[in-house]
């Protein structure tokens, strides 16, 4: 009897882990990191809940950490076998893996520092280098197999760039059961990628459930948002900051900015991507013309690169990015997302206490976040050991989400109800994914659970 157990994002959004076990042997899909309260993650991410004898083949996703970034640790564990991803999956790795090796183990210097206890990180560059040696690069819409009996296909997820829908199909001693896994589900009309591929109809349906809860706004205000602001700024003479995460939200800033400087509708202003992880995954991005949409080839097509920006630099050296200190005007996006560490900390030092400069918001903002801490209007706030009276603007722009929300996943999914015989909501908050789980029984689905932490179910 064929069993999946939920290891991971279980009534949860991080450290995405399902070991499906089937007659041709145990596959598991994803091996994410947990992210969140260290006693929680620390042993979450040690452990994984399973021996990696039990592993005989690892299907990913796509490259977000919380999908594949304790794969290391699988490694250091002593797994072996194949890691299959789409290829651009396997070019966001190499950034994306030895990126968060780095800073696993400045956490753990910063602890050592501060004289608080200290556990080793749970992996270190070199298992980063096993791990990507052991990755195995498909094209989508190509099956293989994955084990005797368990054929793969990667079908376009629209979350990001690479992203999959997982759809097995395993032999169970002459019983064919079709899994399909949703992975992060992208939306329609989402900018550069293309349209998630329709979910086919399946005996078990593992789907995630972020925004289950939620309906996001209309994403045709992004670029209005960011046109006003540039020409706010630009009247009082002051800058842009821009915090965004490297991957997706920083290219979607440059598609849009692209976008409003052909239409006319910006004038030319100095634009600034200062993060060296940044400029690494807009060039893995632009280097896969062949998983742009439409539009994105169209602007080919007419000669114009979607992603470069004219007024554009890509600042390299620790130098050069403090030389923007000076800067007045322009826009600068740089990394971390929540304005947690990386550049974008000494540009916030420099701008939060200029009335004329506004803090353009586009991402999620954890709670205890510096980034969040800003949105959420603190007079004073913390950079980098010192305190700062925040006196610029704080601009929230939303809607850029790379996630479906609940119209979209009930649009994605609710045409299969009487086609899927079980389905398991996994991947949100245990608010977002109960809301959803009873959206589907509502659209007819029979048999829909919100598995727990550990779960073993016979399917
Ligand atoms: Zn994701």
């Amino acid at each position: 009897m064929a069993r999946i157990q939920f290891l991971g994002a279980a009534r949860h959004v991080t450290g995405s882990r399902h070991l499906l076990s089937v007659a041709g042997g145990n596959v598991l899909l994803d091996c994410g990191l947990v992210q969140g309260p260290r006693r929680l993650s620390d042993v979450a991410n040690r452990e994984l809940g399973l021996h990696p004898q039990q592993v005989d083949a690892v299907v990913l996703s796509h490259a977000h950490i919380d999908h594949s970034g304790a794969l290391p640790r699988l490694v250091k564990l002593g797994y072996r076998g194949a890691i299959h991803c789409t290829d651009a999956t396997a070019d966001l790795l190499e950034l994306l893996l030895p990126d968060s090796a780095n800073i696993q183990a400045e956490n753990a210097k910063f602890l050592e520092k501060h004289g608080k206890p200290v556990t080793p990180p749970p992996y270190e560059i070199a298992d980063v280098e096993r791990t990507l040696d052991q990755l195995v690069r498909h094209a989508y819409h190509a099956p293989f197999e994955v084990l005797g009996g368990v054929r793969c296909e990667f079908l376009e997820a629209g979350h990001i760039l690479g992203s999959a829908i997982v759809d097995l199909r395993c032999d169970e001693n002459g019983r064919a059961l079709h899994v399909v896994f949703t992975g992060d589900l992208g939306r329609r009309g989402y900018p550069i990628l293309r349209d998630p591929d329709p979910i086919p109809p399946c005996d078990v349906l593992l789907t995630e459930s972020t925004y289950g809860d939620r309906v996001h706004e209309p994403a045709a205000d992004v670029e209005r948002a960011l046109e006003q602001a540039i020409h706010d700024a630009e009247a009082r003479g002051g800058r842009i900051l821009v915090p965004a995460f490297s991957v997706g939200r920083t290219q979607n800033l440059l598609y849009a900015l692209g976008r409003l400087q052909r239409a006319g509708r910006i004038p030319e202003i100095p634009i600034w991507v200062d993060s060296p992880l940044s400029t690494r995954a807009t060039r893995v991005v632009a280097a896969h013309r062949e998983l742009f949409d439409k539009e994105a080839r169209r602007i080919l097509a007419d000669g114009h690169d979607p992603l470069l920006v004219s007024g554009l630099r890509f600042v390299s050296t620790p130098e050069e990015s403090k030389a923007l200190n000076f800067e007045r005007r322009g826009l600068i996006l740089s990394a971390s997302g929540m304005c947690e560490a990386g550049r974008i900390l000494h540009h916030l030092a420099v701008s939060v206490g200029r009335e004329q400069d506004l803090v353009l918001a586009v991402g999620f903002m954890a709670r205890g976040t510096l980034g969040r801490k800003l949105v959420d209007g603190y007079d004073t706030v913390p950079i980098l050991g010192e305190r700062y009276h925040v006196r610029c603007e704080v601009r929230t722009v939303g809607g850029m989400s790379a996630h479906a929300d609940k119209n979209d996943l009930l649009a994605a999914i609710g045409p299969l109800a009487g086609k899927v015989r079980r389905v398991f909501v996994v991947h949100g908050e245990e608010d977002a994914a109960c809301h959803f789980a009873d959206a589907l029984r509502d659209v007819g689905f029979a048999h829909v659970d919100v598995p727990v932490q550990g779960q073993l179910e016979e399917v």
